[in-house]
């Protein structure tokens, strides 16, 4: 997360605004924002923030869980347009239909869903902490909503048999990144360090040396010896990375890790979102209410973003590989 004097244009008034700026947005997005960070930083920064006005320069879900979370505040979300695809496959009927299929068992909603879909959710989760968050919860068996291979990756972690609501429940960004288009990257590049997030497919998973949130790799690049390293996410991390590591050879997992979704968040948009003041978010108060809940029980939870991936997974062959590099290497 970074937080520092930003660039404004004359005439331009935000003493009393904070800039918040998702790890996937534009560069000049990025460059503009007073903090960017993952979904769970941005969260926290918010909060903490004694800025009456917060812009939100993500994608939909991000905003509303600002207003969620900041009720005396005035939240802002640039470009209502960008809705995070992935949210909007889930339903409350779908989520409450599974509630009912399985009762007694806790729902986890990751907050990249709807603010409905939080609402009817016993905690929400972050992919950096979403493996703590099910072990606080100490349960057998857990509802998931809305990633499955996050979800896959939550139950590989921990043992707890995940329901992954919706079943085929996705990404599209990360699912673009395929098995063999990274079996082909590493044999071009034999001696990388292969990191992913955890919303790409399991296969994509089973490749890597290290799986874990944005924000676990960005900590993770800056701490590995491999001189070269694979990165398995939106390649908008790829800004940050590189003036975080300035002597690694970052090399993206694929080109298609575009999130359309948080492209529409330009400048512009950010820039008169400041000026003006809107579009300002507003939830339901209903809605807002049973999300706070489920919100601030995430927030009691402690982060957990560099756990290691599990040393009992079978290694794929796929050609030559680099020795262990440490926390979250390959065994
Ligand atoms: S990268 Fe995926 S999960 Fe994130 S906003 Fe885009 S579609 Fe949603």
């Amino acid at each position: 997360m970074t937080s520092s004097a930003r660039p404004t244009t004359p005439g331009e008034i935000r003493e009393d605004v904070l800039v918040l700026a998702h790890n996937y947005v534009r560069r000049e997005v990025q460059d503009y924002a007073d903090v960017v960070g993952d979904s769970l930083e941005l969260a926290q920064a918010a909060v903490e923030s004694e800025k009456p006005y917060l812009v939100v320069a993500g994608v939909d879900f991000m905003a509303e869980t600002a207003a969620i979370l900041n009720p005396g505040k005035c939240v802002v979300h640039p470009e209502p347009l960008a809705r995070c695809s992935m949210a909007a496959r889930l339903s409350v009927a779908e989520l409450e239909r599974a509630r009912a299929r399985h009762p007694g068992v806790p729902v986890v909603a990751y907050v990249n869903s709807s603010a409905a879909v939080e609402a009817v959710s016993d905690i929400c989760c972050t992919s950096a902490n979403a493996v703590r968050v099910v072990e606080s919860l100490d349960v057998p068996r857990v509802i998931f909503a809305p990633d499955r291979n996050l979800a896959a990756y939550v139950a590989a972690q921990t043992g707890v048999e995940v329901i992954s609501v919706p079943a085929f429940g996705c990404c599209p960004t990360h699912q673009a990144l395929s098995k063999s288009d990274l079996e082909d990257l590493i044999c071009i590049h034999p001696k990388a360090e292969v990191m992913v997030h955890p919303e790409t497919s399991p296969a994509v998973q089973a490749l890597a040396h290290f799986v874990g949130s944005t924000s676990a790799m960005l900590r993770r690049v800056r701490e590995t010896d491999a001189t070269t390293v694979i990165v398995g996410t939106d390649i908008s991390i790829l800004y940050r990375m590189r003036r975080l590591a300035p002597d690694k050879v970052l090399v993206p997992a694929s080109h298609l890790m575009a999130c359309p979704d948080m492209r529409m968040v330009t400048l512009d948009l950010v820039r008169k979102a400041v000026q003006t003041r809107e579009p300002v978010v507003r939830v339901d108060p209903a809605v807002a209410n049973g999300a706070h809940r489920a919100l601030e029980r995430m927030l009691s939870v402690d982060r957990d973003g560099m756990r290691p991936t599990s040393p009992q997974r079978d290694l794929p062959s796929v050609g030559p590989l680099p020795a262990p590099l440490g926390t979250g290497a390959r065994p």
